[in-house]
C-alpha cells in the first residue's frame, strides 16, 4: 500500500463562548484547524487533525501546519502508511523539529494502519483496558463565581474532573483556589491550572499559603527549571503540561522527579507515535497522565480517546475534549462525551472521519506522481 494523494482543508472553528486562560493573559474566540486526508492505492483513506489553540498557548501556530505538510508532501507520498515509525523517521529527516505539523500526517497513518489490520486503533496502541475513558473539563479563567458558573455546565454534561485555570494575582489565585476547593462534592476532582502564569516567587507564596488543599498543580511557570525550583519549596502534587513537547523532555521530568503527572497532548509532542513513546516511558515511571490534544474537532478528540483506552487504568487520569467548546464540528462518528465518560469507537482505524461536504474547498491538494 503506497500513500498517493495529501488532502488539506483549514476550518474555522468559533468557540460556543470567548475563552481565556493563564490568569487572562491569553484570550480565544476561535480556533483554526487543519484537517488532512490521506488516500492510498487501496482505496482506504486516513484522517488526521492539528489545531495548536491559537498562535500564543504554544511555539506553533496553524498556518504553520499548512506551510508544513507542504514542505512534507515530496516525501511522504509513495510511503507505506502502516510502518509509523518509518514514516516519522522520514519526516524528521526531511524536516527536523516542527513536531506539531507531523501530527496529523502521523494520525492519518495509524488510521489507515488500524483500517488496513481491521482494527480499532486503540488495539494498534497496547489494546483497549478496563473501562470507560474519564473526561475533564476545562474551565476558563475568571472571578470565584465565573469559575463556578463554568463548573456547573460542565457537571450538567456529567463532568466530575475539572481542570480550572488561575494564575496572575497571587491574592486572587488563593481566593480563587480555597473556593473552588470548598464547592467540590466527594466524588469531584478539581485541578489548579496555571498555564505558567507564576514568577516561582509567586508560584510558592501561592502554594505555601494554600498546602492544606493538596489538589493537583499544573504548569505553575514558565519553564521547567522554573518547575523545579517551585518544586523544592512546596508540598502539592504538581503536573506538568506545556513544558513536555519531546520525549528529551519527559526523560528530564523523570530524572529530576518534577511532577506527579503530566498533560501528554498528541499534537504538541508531534503526533501518535511519539505520544505512545512518551505514555510508555510515564508507565515505567509511574506518572499519571491527561492524555489529550491541544484543540480541535471530535476527529483529534478521538485519537486521544484511542491512545487513553489503550493505557492502563491506573496512568490515565482523564482525557479533555476540545470539541465541546466548539459550535462546529464536521465530524461523523467517532468518541463522545457519554456523561463525563468516553470509549474508543470499535470500528477499524479512528472510527471517525468527516463530513467531506461539510469541510468546504480544500485549501491543498498533493498527487504522486507515478
Ligand atoms: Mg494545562
Amino acid at each position: 500500500m503506497k500513500i498517493v494523494g495529501i488532502t488539506v482543508w483549514a476550518l474555522d472553528l468559533p468557540l460556543v463562548r470567548p475563552y481565556t486562560l493563564s490568569g487572562g493573559r491569553l484570550a480565544f474566540e476561535r480556533l483554526d484547524s487543519t484537517i488532512v486526508r490521506l488516500e492510498t492505492d487501496a482505496g482506504l483513506a486516513g484522517w488526521g487533525e492539528g489545531c495548536p489553540w491559537g498562535s500564543t498557548y504554544l511555539p506553533a501556530f496553524a498556518r504553520g501546519i499548512r506551510a508544513g505538510v507542504e514542505e512534507l508532501a515530496p516525501v511522504v507520498l509513495g510511503l507505506d502508511p502502516r510502518p509509523t515509525d518509518a514514516v516519522y523517521r522520514a519526516m524528521d529527516l526531511a524536516l527536523p523539529g516542527h513536531p506539531y505539523v507531523k501530527s496529523p500526517i502521523d494520525m492519518a497513518c495509524w488510521d489507515l494502519a488500524a483500517q488496513s489490520a481491521g482494527l480499532p486503533l486503540c488495539d494498534l496502541l497496547g489494546g483497549r483496558t478496563g473501562g470507560s475513558v474519564r473526561l475533564h473539563s476545562s474551565i476558563p479563567s475568571g472571578t470565584p463565581a465565573e469559575l463556578m458558573r463554568e463548573i456547573d455546565l460542565a457537571r450538567a454534561d456529567g463532568y466530575t474532573m475539572h481542570s480550572a485555570k488561575v494564575g496572575a494575582d497571587v491574592d486572587a489565585d488563593i481566593e480563587r483556589m480555597r473556593f473552588l476547593d470548598a464547592q467540590m462534592s466527594r466524588d469531584e476532582v478539581v485541578t489548579f491550572d496555571v498555564n505558567r502564569a507564576w514568577l516561582p516567587a509567586e508560584a510558592i507564596a501561592a502554594l505555601n499559603a494554600t498546602s492544606e488543599l493538596q489538589r493537583v498543580i499544573e504548569q505553575p511557570c514558565e519553564h521547567l527549571e522554573q518547575h523545579l525550583h517551585v518544586r523544592r519549596h512546596v508540598t502539592q502534587p504538581l503536573a506538568i503540561d506545556e513544558s513536555l513537547q519531546s520525549l528529551g523532555d519527559i526523560l528530564r521530568i523523570v530524572e529530576t522527579g518534577a511532577c506527579e503527572v503530566v498533560g501528554l497532548k498528541i499534537g504538541r509532542v508531534g503526533g501518535l507515535t511519539v505520544a505512545r513513546r512518551i505514555r510508555d516511558v510515564c508507565i515505567e515511571a509511574g506518572i499519571q497522565m491527561n492524555i489529550e490534544d491541544t484543540g480541535g474537532t471530535t476527529l483529534q478528540a478521538t485519537a486521544a480517546v484511542h491512545l487513553a483506552h489503550a493505557t492502563p487504568e491506573p496512568f490515565r487520569r482523564a482525557t479533555w475534549m476540545c470539541v465541546e467548546h466548539l459550535t462546529n464540528d464536521p465530524i461523523e462518528g467517532g468518541a463522545r462525551n457519554g456523561g463525563g465518560w468516553s470509549v474508543a469507537p470499535e470500528l477499524p482505524g479512528l472510527g471517525a472521519a468527516p463530513d467531506v461536504p461539510a469541510l468546504g474547498d480544500p485549501v491543498a491538494d498533493y498527487r504522486h506522481p507515478g
